[in-house]
């Protein structure tokens, strides 16, 4: 009764069969011989068939088949115990799923991928070599913000389709989370093979895609690292594929980028500054230069921007394009941001006391910085420290980071100007350069980029350009700035346009404190420093 419950079939329709009537159409044969095989040696044969029932319907069932022996020790019967373990399968499939699979996408999640880059690493002369991709949407978090969350899962969905599309069936492809997605390439004869299929991706996800009414379009970076050249472990080769499709980014978006050694040295770098940092703030490594000001009417020194150095104990001084960005990466800016606001406070109340108490000194603040809801409180805790007009403190923010949420950033630079504090837009021209928003930013003074002065006087466009800056800039009643004056010639056209302020090596380098104060004493009168603030 239970054979008949299970299979569908009654007792007078299978007697005299052969009981594969039940699975041989759907077993291989190296399972089929397999089986027979141990069974007539006299052995017990354990497995799972995909078997059919009578209504055509398929189930999984447990087999064991045992030979039975007669008295000569021939064997004269099996004895087959089936069970259905459809059930029991089921679960196991949907666990494997949810173990192995993305949910969304149903493309392999980071466990299965990160599994099978381990078994392609740990047996090389039987997978042979390959490349491992990191990929992700340029601006996805725009989307989903714009368009909602279900037409973000919506495309994401489709760029996992598109992706399967561009891949072999030996590769695989996986999301790691969010608008992260991984293709492990795997066999490959050598970089031509990948960079196939970079391009192939890249043109598949450049085409648009239609989600319910909406047309969508995006763009990709792509991260390579190659097995085994770039890493020996998965891990090692997921960050290093991660950072060159961070470089793909930084380079300008929807391109692809192989790792490079350069690459590896500056994650060496960025491993060992975000250790050594903070030790560093601790032995006053850090130091403040500054680079004078000057006034383009009087030729007189009115102020200073101060630029950190760091006096590392190994590499000598540290320029700030190589720690800087680590720091804001790391967050280790905020203490040290605050270091440096303390040490140009106590800069502006010493030369206060050397006869120059309208002396103003300007500093960076980066984007990580600048959004510290600390940040307030920690300028007005410094100030209230030292004895200085906070009108002679200028901050300066670059277009960019203010343009990345206009209307927090008006509020805190209101803040900052609340307490007294000049603002100045950083590298005016290489970014945004919009004037409908400057007017509406609560700021002071205008630096104009380095890229416009440099080229003058043979770029005619750069020329009219800066011109035109300066003047739109007076419009809008800001002070400017010049940046990088390294010629008389870049000074005079900077004067007759009425250009405010130069700073540049045709006045000085950058100069340590002392050098500085022997720098002011000789080119500025202490009165003419009065009219600057
Ligand atoms: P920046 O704010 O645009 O600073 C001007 C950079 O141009 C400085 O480089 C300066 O030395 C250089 N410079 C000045 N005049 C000339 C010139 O005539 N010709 C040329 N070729 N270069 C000139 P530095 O000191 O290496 O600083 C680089 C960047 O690092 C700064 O760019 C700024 O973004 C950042 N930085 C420097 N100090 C600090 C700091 O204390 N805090 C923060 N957050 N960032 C800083
Ligand atoms: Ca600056
Ligand atoms: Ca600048």
């Amino acid at each position: 009764p239970k054979y008949t419950e299970c299979t569908g079939f009654e007792a007078d329709e299978v007697i005299g069969q052969s009981p594969e009537m039940l699975s041989r159409n759907y077993m291989s044969d190296e399972q089929y011989d397999a089986l027979w095989q141990t069974a007539m040696s006299g052995n017990n044969w354990r497995g799972e068939l995909y078997s059919v029932r009578k209504d055509g319907t398929m189930f999984w069932s447990l087999v064991s088949l045992s030979p039975i022996k007669n008295e000569f020790n021939e064997i004269s019967h099996f004895v087959l115990v089936l069970e259905d373990v459809s059930e029991l399968k089921d679960a196991h499939a949907r666990m494997e799923q949810l173990a192995l699979f993305d949910e969304l996408t149903t493309l392999a999640n980071r466990r299965q991928f990160l599994s099978r880059m381990n078994r392609v690493t740990s047996d090389l002369p039987r997978y042979g070599h390959g490349a491992v991709m990191m990929l992700d949407l340029d601006l996805f978090k725009n989307i989903n913000d714009t368009q909602g969350h279900q037409v973000g899962d919506e495309l994401l969905k489709t760029v996992a389709v598109r992706l399967l599309h561009c891949i072999k069936e030996t590769d695989l492809a996986a999301r790691l989370g969010g608008d992260e997605f991984a293709l492990l390439i795997n066999p490959i004869h050598g970089e031509d093979d990948v960079i196939k299929v970079a391009e192939r991706v890249l043109a598949s996800l450049a085409q648009p895609f239609f989600i319910g009414e909406t047309e969508i379009q995006v763009t990709t970076s792509i991260g390579i690292a190659m097995i085994p050249k770039d890493g020996a472990e998965p891990d090692t080769l997921l960050k290093h594929a991660d950072l060159a499709m961070y470089q793909a980014k930084e380079m300008g978006r929807h391109q692809y980028r192989f790792f490079t050694e350069t690459l590896h040295e500056q994650l060496q770098q960025y491993i060992r500054f975000t250790r050594e940092m903070p030790i560093a703030l601790e032995n006053k490594e850090f130091e403040l230069f500054f680079q004078p000001q000057v006034n383009l009417k009087t030729g007189d020194v009115f102020g200073a921007e101060a630029l950190i150095r760091w006096h590392h104990p190994e590499l000598g001084v540290v320029p700030p394009m190589q720690f800087i960005s680590v720091a804001e990466e790391t967050g280790f800016i905020v203490p040290l941001g605050r270091w440096i606001v303390t040490a140009a406070c106590e800069f502006l109340s010493k030369v206060r006391q050397a006869g120059w108490p309208k002396f103003r000194l300007a500093i960076n603040l980066s984007a990580r910085q600048f959004r510290d809801p600390e940040l307030i409180d920690m300028f007005e805790q410094v100030l209230g420290n030292f004895d200085i007009d906070p009108s002679c403190l200028e901050i300066e923010v670059t277009e960019t980071l203010v343009m990345h949420d206009v209307q927090k950033a008006i509020s805190t630079l209101q803040s900052l100007q609340a307490l007294g504090i000049t603002v100045a837009i950083d590298d005016f021209g290489v970014g945004y350069s919009s004037f409908s928003y400057l007017k509406t930013l609560p700021i002071n003074v205008l630096k104009v980029d380095r890229e416009f002065v440099k080229d003058i006087p043979d770029h005619t466009d750069d020329m009219e350009i800066t011109a035109a800056i300066i003047s739109m800039a007076h419009r809008l009643q800001l002070k400017v700035v010049a940046e990088g004056v390294e010629t008389a010639e870049q000074e005079g056209f900077l004067q007759s346009h009425q250009c405010d302020f130069g700073q540049g090596y045709f006045y000085s380098k950058p100069m340590s404190e002392a050098d500085f104060k022997a720098f002011l004493r000789t080119s500025t009168a202490q009165d003419t420093a009065e009219e600057a603030c």
